[in-house]
């Protein structure tokens, strides 16, 4: 069984709104998603739920 989730967030570089497909499994599930931004191809730490990013606590 396989589940994915698209979490989508707001690049704080380009401010490109990215969906990010990750794996819904699997043991390593992290509150924070490390993902490379397609937007900018940084590392952003994503939140799974909210989208919010780690460090960018604005609204
Ligand atoms: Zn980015």
């Amino acid at each position: 069984m396989s589940s994915e989730k698209v979490i989508s967030y707001r690049c704080p570089k380009s401010d490109a709104v990215v969906e990010h497909r990750v794996d819904n499994g699997g043991e390593t599930r992290q509150t924070y998603q490390p993902v490379v931004c397609r937007a900018c191809g940084e590392l952003h730490f994503v939140h799974r739920d909210t989208g919010k990013l780690l460090g960018h606590d604005k609204d």
